[in-house]
């Protein structure tokens, strides 16, 4: 089954092809890390996590990137007014830049772990990749897209005509509302320039040399350059929230594609925001919750996935604590009854590949994960038997990532065979006959087993 999902650009399905006929490659903008991720946040990179898995569901090899911003994210992107948030973070809370993006880099990849995202392949930061925003800049200029003022660079809007195309914000839209703003930096020769390279004030500390003196990146550049280099000139899928729509994602394809001349990304994915009883989740709202908040109140955070997947990735979410906790509750539920029917059987009915074409179709279909879930719970309400419902759910877990087969694995016990195999590698490694020992392991993971060494002796459990 092909994957196909909604471009935010043509606004149309798409089909994912890979362009190189290989593999389908992927770049995520991930966090910017001067402060904890929340909840809210942690949908939209859930994303990244859902497409690579639907498509290594349908046999598709994925290479799957996510940038860590690390400089260059300004309070104010729009007017390029704003403080650096790296910086700003760095006066609250008395660490340098470099210690307070390590800090929240490996909290918000702990918190990724915890919400069943797995890791993505790379995770490029943007301070180690200045040289090619540079590098990437001078194109720019040389093209005629780009233009220095005094140590800063700029990127003509009115030399890319397609600038507008992905958030209906052209040039004319713009215009009209710039009229009604007071300040417009005067070095600009259009105020809907953006900076691409920005001089560093006396203040600074953040700050590369440059062809245009000291300064840093704009945060828009990062993307460019990080997601050509590691995925080249043409990739297959970008993805982001909502709110990355404008202006992050208009000026990247500005950049790229002024930068090659021709189409960069073949699919701009969206993800929708999570609102808290109605109102978006900020800092400044005071409603923002951390994965281990939700931990701390008893609830898997698994259960918070589960929820996510039930409203379709592209619409705004509400979210709210009776729906967690009802979701907390039907998850372990559902793992006890996974449990209590048994092993996976081999073979399915023909009932048993006509759900599990459907739970396909659904996830194929523009990640149509509510529908997959009402598949999911016909499946568990019918009456097949108990071990294909096992098969099929385990099958589906690779998608839905819900640790179904938690309860099972951890009632899990051997057999007598299993048993004895074990009893007869502990005899053969107490008496050094490694030969034998090294056999009696290989039966065992023959079966299925996970086998373990341990100072008790020989441990076996179910693969994973
Ligand atoms: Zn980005």
């Amino acid at each position: 089954m092909t994957v196909r999902l909604f471009d935010s650009l043509s606004r149309e399905l798409i089909e994912v092809s890979p362009v190189d006929g290989e593999t389908v490659k992927i770049y995520s903008c991930g966090p910017t890390v001067y402060r904890y991720i929340h909840i809210g946040n942690m949908r939209s990179f859930m994303l990244g996590d859902l497409i690579r898995r639907a498509l290594r569901f349908e046999g598709r090899n994925v290479q799957w990137i996510m940038n860590i911003t690390d400089v260059g994210h300004m309070t104010d992107e729009v007017s390029d007014t704003g403080r650096d948030k790296m910086e700003l973070a760095e006066a609250d809370e008395g660490l340098s830049a470099t210690e307070i993006a390590e800090k929240y880099t490996n909290a918000f990849l702990e918190d990724s772990d915890l919400v069943g995202i797995e890791r993505a392949d790379l995770y490029p930061r943007a301070t180690q990749h200045i040289d090619e925003m540079i590098d990437l800049i001078k194109i720019l200029i040389d093209k005629g897209h780009a233009y220095e003022v005094d140590g800063t660079v700029y990127y003509d809007v009115t030399t890319f005509p397609g600038y507008g195309k992905l958030s209906g914000n052209t040039l004319a839209q713009l215009r009209a509302g710039h009229r009604q703003e007071v300040a417009v930096d005067p070095a600009k020769r259009h105020p809907e320039d953006f900076a691409l390279w920005k001089k560093a004030g006396p203040n600074r500390a953040l700050k590369w040399p440059s062809p245009w003196g000291d300064g840093f990146p704009g945060w828009h550049i990062e993307c460019s350059a990080m997601s050509m280099k590691h995925l080249g000139e043409r990739f297959d899928i970008h993805t982001g929230g909502n709110d990355n729509k404008f202006p992050h994602h208009e000026d990247e394809i500005a950049q790229s594609e002024g930068a090659v001349g021709h189409q960069v990304v073949s699919i701009w994915a969206h993800g929708g925001f999570l609102q808290m009883s109605g109102a978006k989740m900020a800092k400044s709202a005071k409603n923002v919750y951390r994965v281990t908040d939700l931990v701390e109140q008893g609830i898997d955070p698994l259960a918070f996935r589960m929820l996510c997947l039930g409203t379709r990735y592209r619409s705004e979410m509400d979210f709210s604590w009776e729906a967690l906790e009802g979701q907390n509750r039907r998850l372990a539920d559902l793992r006890r009854r996974v449990a209590s029917w048994g092993d996976a059987a081999a073979e399915l009915s023909e009932p048993a590949r006509e759900l599990d074409e459907r739970f396909r179709e659904a996830v194929a279909d523009d990640l149509d994960m509510p529908r997959a879930l009402v598949v999911l719970n016909e499946t568990v309400a019918s009456k097949l038997p108990g071990g294909e419902k096992v098969a099929l759910l385990s099958t589906w877990d690779d998608v839905l990532a819900l640790d179904l087969l938690r309860e099972a694995r951890e009632r899990w016990e051997p057999t007598d065979e299993m048993r004895a195999l074990v009893a007869e590698r502990d005899e053969a490694r107490a008496s050094k006959d490694y030969a034998k020992s090294d056999e009696l392991r290989d039966r065992l993971q023959g079966m299925g087993l996970e086998v373990m060494d341990t100072a008790a002796g020989t441990q076996v459990r179910p693969r994973t």
